[in-house]
């Protein structure tokens, strides 16, 4: 007999989503396995956009300081036509008022890597390294991975649920039998790391807008450092991996229009772009996530960010059922919620990508002519920055339609349940600073203690729910666009389950008696 391990859930790949996940894991309490057939994270740096909502995430696992001081803020950008500098973007607090992390943070995906697993080992856990998924089966009871370790011997894995978070050609996905439709964008990136000699100061981003192309410079730490990332036009033929770096500098150089020399080159690489997304994000016992389950072009820097949010809806979910007793029907969820939000994703970054490379002569014609004179107003507008920013940042994604929104009661709320907890100060502090903990959170806003309450919930749900009584303080009351007391129950990951007008809970217990085993 092979050897076997058994677990509750096995996750399949130790990138940012399946690194993510474990991490969460460890918050909720759930005993998992995680396998990867490398040696070890990545040593590329490959994403490098790091989003808002994924860094108040971060700051639940106590990593968004560190985070935020090995990155750099995303600032300001130059927009460059024909060599010369046609427009200035501010956005270094764009999003200023609605996260505590009003900006686009550049941290490469390897630094991101090393956080959540440094996070995973201080835990006391690790990684199955040189571990290789070969076949999984699922039954009604459990799901079985066989994988090929290190030294090549085969194993066996339990698992009572099963998550592919193995990437774009996904053997999980494979094995699942699920379909990935989509298109491939027939034109080419390519994407290096190097240092940039040349008359740009290296405080901004630098947007090279051309015809029918474009080539963007993130400035990352250390000094002349740049990602650079662009498109081949339509007519060149190349192949995916089969392009000379001398191939890629001379584009670089041709389409940003300036006088530059590339140097120290870290790294290259040249990939076909897909938009794409699974047909289900689960079957029976098993998940996917992240590229697993969607991929996208990079307009946005969103990928990364996306598989990091899958992550953390899925593991509250598993962690309900596998620790309290939750109905498994709750796990279906992850599927209606994510699914939507990835195929909604697709289209924003494709629509988003057609305006940044299109070659249809009057989106060419806005692009280089009309964009870089308008696009700094444009991002000074109060109606622009709270329109763009929470779609960019990930914070503006809402679960309205998911059947765990409980919508009786929020009719008169601006927020509505499925949506994110907005950013509030409240005393000076922000309001995230009581919600780090994996749990329910109930929030009366009227400043009053109701005695007993406390006692009330943790008698019937103990330490699955965390009580909160705070003051309905004038930017509580405008956020939720409330004129007088309320409470707004927020499931474990921080969005909205329900609200109910006056100081009553009976919403919020009738709302958790769904999950709790009686
Ligand atoms: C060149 C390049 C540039 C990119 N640039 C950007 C960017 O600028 N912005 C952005 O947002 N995104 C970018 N991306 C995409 C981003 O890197 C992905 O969205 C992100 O890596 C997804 O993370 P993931 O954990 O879901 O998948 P992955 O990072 O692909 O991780 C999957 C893991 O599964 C493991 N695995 C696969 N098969 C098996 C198996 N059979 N058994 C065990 N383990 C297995 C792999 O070893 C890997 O570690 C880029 C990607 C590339 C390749």
């Amino acid at each position: 007999m092979l050897p076997q391990r058994t677990t509750d859930v096995i996750i399949i790949g130790a990138g940012p989503t399946g690194l993510s996940l474990a991490c969460q894991c460890v918050r909720h309490g759930i005993d998992f396995i995680i396998i990867d057939r490398h040696a070890g994270i990545t040593p590329y740096s490959k994403a490098i956009g790091v989003q808002a909502r994924t860094l108040e995430i971060y700051e639940q696992l106590g990593l968004a300081d560190d985070a935020v001081a090995q990155g750099t803020r995303a600032a300001r950008g130059r927009l460059v036509v024909d060599g010369r500098v046609r427009g200035e973007l501010e956005f270094g607090a764009i999003g200023a008022g609605m996260s505590p992390y009003p900006y686009v943070l550049l941290l490469e995906q390897s630094k991101n890597e090393r956080l959540l697993y440094d996070y995973l080992q201080r835990s006391g856990r690790d990684v199955l390294w040189n571990t290789e998924l070969e076949r999984l089966s699922q039954t009604a009871a459990g799901v079985t991975a066989h994988v090929t370790t290190s030294d090549g011997s085969s194993e066996v894995i339990e698992g009572k649920y099963l998550a592919g978070c193995d990437g774009a050609k996904s053997p999980t996905r494979h094995a699942l039998g699920l379909a990935f439709e989509g298109s491939t964008f027939e034109r080419m990136f390519f994407v290096a790391d190097a240092q940039v000699d040349w008359e740009m100061p290296h405080d901004a981003l630098h947007v090279c807008l051309a015809p029918s192309t474009f080539v963007v410079f993130f400035p990352l730490p250390g000094e002349r450092r740049y990602r650079i990332v662009g498109v081949f036009p339509e007519e060149f033929a190349g192949a995916e991996g089969d392009v000379l770096y001398e191939e890629i500098e001379q584009r670089i150089k041709g389409e940003a229009g300036i006088r530059l020399d590339i140097h120290h080159v870290e790294w290259f690489s040249t990939y076909k772009v897909h938009t794409r997304h699974a047909s289900s994000f689960s079957s029976g016992r098993c998940f996917l996530a992240g590229d697993a389950a969607h991929v996208h072009t990079p307009a946005g820097a969103q990928g990364m960010n996306t598989g990091i949010q899958d992550a953390y809806n899925l593991a509250w979910k598993l962690g309900m059922v596998l620790k309290h007793g939750a109905p498994a029907t709750l796990l279906d969820t992850y599927n209606e919620e994510r699914l939507a939000n990835a195929a909604n994703l697709l289209r924003t970054t494709d629509r988003f990508f057609q305006f940044v490379s299109g070659a249809h002569p009057l989106v060419a014609f806005l692009r280089l002519n009309i964009f870089p004179i308008v696009a700094n107003r444009l991002t000074r507008l109060d109606a622009v920055r709270r329109r763009v920013f929470p779609t960019l940042s990930q914070i503006g994604i809402t679960y309205r339609r998911s059947s765990l929104s409980e919508h009786r009661g929020d009719d008169r709320f601006r927020v509505k349940a499925g949506d994110r907890m907005p950013y509030l100060l409240i005393d000076g502090r922000s309001i995230y600073d009581s919600l780090h903990r994996a749990a329910f959170h109930w929030i009366s806003f009227s400043g009053v203690r109701h005695d007993g309450r406390r006692d009330e919930f943790e008698r019937r749900y103990g330490s699955l729910v965390e009580v909160h009584e705070l003051p309905l303080t004038p930017d509580v009351a405008r956020a939720f666009g409330a004129g007088a007391p309320f409470g707004v129950l927020l499931r474990p990951d921080n969005y909205v389950g329900c609200i109910s007008p006056g100081t009553g809970a009976d919403s919020a217990v009738a709302y958790l008696d769904q999950f709790v085993a009686k």
